[in-house]
C-alpha cells in the first residue's frame, strides 16, 4: 500500500493544531500516511502541543526550525523529510479544508502527478487582502514566462517525481506556486471554497506578502530588467528632442531665462525613475548575492522523521 505524507507549516498556530490533527486521522483512516508538523520558530505552545500528539501517534512527526525562516522553507523542509510516496501540503489553519484529500489521492492514483486547488474568490476575504492578490498574479503572468493561476496556493499534492525535483532545487528565495507549474507534470486542478481561518490571526503580514510577492516575479522572470531600458531609451529620446528645442530657443530666440519649472519638474521625474531603476537592478543583484553565499533554507534544531 502506498503511503502519503502530509505536511503541514505552523508558526504560532496552537489553537489549531489539535483540531486538524484529529480531522486528519479521520480522513486518513483508511490509507497508510504520515503527518509532518514543520514548526517554523513559533513562540507560543505550537511546539510542545505537536510534541504532544505525535508522542501519543508516532504516525505524527514534527521538525523544528531554530528560529522563523518563513512559509515556503517550512514547506521545503516537509518535502525533503518526506517519506511517502506523495506529499500533501495546506495550512494549519484550516482555511484549507481536509475533506479535499481523498478526491486529491483519487487523481494522483489516476496518474496525475500534481492535483493542485483553486480556491473561489471569497466575500469574507478583506479587501486589501482580495486587490493585493488580484494584481500580484496580474503582474507576475504578465510579466513572467510560467502562468500561475490567480488563487492557486500551497494547498496541493505531488507525486515522487515531482518531489525528486523539488529536493534539487536550491534557490534561496523558494516560490513553489510558480516551482511546480514550471517544473510542467501532469497536473489536475480542483476547485473549493476556503474556510475562515479557524483560530488567530493572519501569520502573513503585509511585509511577508510584499516580499513573497516581489520573490514569485524576481525568481520567474527578468523583465523587469528590460522594462528599465525601455524606459531609459524613451526619456533619452525625450531629453534629445529637448535639447534640440533648447538650443533652438538659445540661438532663435531671446527668451531663455524661463523655464525654471520644466527644468526642476524633469529634473525630479527623471531622478526619481532613475533610482526606481537601480532599485530593480539592485533586487536581482541582492537575488544574485543571497544565492551565491548557498545558505540553507533552513536550520532543523530538532525533528522526529529521518
Ligand atoms: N506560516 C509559516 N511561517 C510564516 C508564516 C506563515 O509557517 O512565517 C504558516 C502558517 O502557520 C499557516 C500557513 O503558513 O499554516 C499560511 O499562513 P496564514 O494562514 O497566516 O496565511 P493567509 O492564509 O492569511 O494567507
Ligand atoms: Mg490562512
Amino acid at each position: 500500500m502506498s503511503k502519503i505524507s502530509i505536511i503541514i507549516p505552523c508558526f504560532n498556530e496552537e489553537g489549531n493544531i489539535n483540531i486538524l490533527a484529529e480531522k486528519l486521522q479521520n480522513i486518513l483512516s483508511e490509507y497508510k500516511y504520515e503527518i509532518i508538523f514543520i514548526d517554523d520558530g513559533s513562540t507560543d505552545k505550537s511546539l510542545q502541543i505537536i510534541k504532544e500528539i505525535s508522542f501519543a501517534d508516532d504516525r505524527i512527526k514534527y521538525i523544528s526550525f531554530t528560529r522563523n525562516f518563513g512559509h515556503q522553507n517550512a514547506l521545503k523542509a516537509g518535502i525533503d523529510n518526506a517519506s511517502g510516496d506523495c506529499v500533501i501540503s495546506l495550512d494549519a489553519d484550516l482555511q484549507h479544508p481536509p475533506e479535499l484529500i481523498p478526491e486529491m489521492i483519487k487523481y494522483w492514483e489516476e496518474n496525475y502527478d500534481v492535483v493542485y486547488t483553486q480556491r473561489l474568490d471569497q466575500k469574507k476575504e478583506s479587501f486589501f487582502k482580495k486587490i493585493s492578490s488580484r494584481i500580484f498574479y496580474k503582474i507576475i503572468n504578465k510579466l513572467s514566462d510560467v502562468k500561475i493561476e490567480s488563487g492557486t496556493a500551497d494547498y496541493r499534492l505531488i507525486n515522487r517525481n515531482v518531489i525528486e525535483v523539488i529536493k534539487q532545487i536550491d534557490d534561496t528565495d523558494l516560490f513553489l506556486r510558480g516551482l511546480i507549474p514550471w517544473s510542467g507534470f501532469k497536473s489536475k486542478k480542483i476547485v473549493y471554497t476556503p474556510n475562515e481561518r479557524f483560530s488567530g490571526k493572519t501569520k502573513y503580514s503585509i511585509r511577508k506578502m510584499f516580499s513573497l510577492g516581489l520573490n514569485g516575479i524576481t525568481s520567474f522572470s527578468i523583465k523587469p530588467l528590460r522594462i528599465s531600458i525601455f524606459i531609459g531609451l524613451i526619456f533619452s529620446i525625450l531629453a534629445f528632442l529637448y535639447v534640440i528645442f533648447a538650443v533652438y530657443k538659445y540661438f532663435f530666440t531671446n527668451d531663455t531665462v524661463e523655464g525654471w519649472t520644466s527644468m526642476l519638474a524633469s529634473t525630479m521625474l527623471i531622478g526619481g525613475i532613475q533610482l526606481i531603476m537601480l532599485g530593480i537592478i539592485g533586487e536581482y543583484l541582492g537575488k544574485l548575492f543571497m544565492q551565491s553565499k548557498k545558505r540553507p533554507n533552513y536550520i532543523i534544531k530538532d525533528k522526529s522523521t529521518n
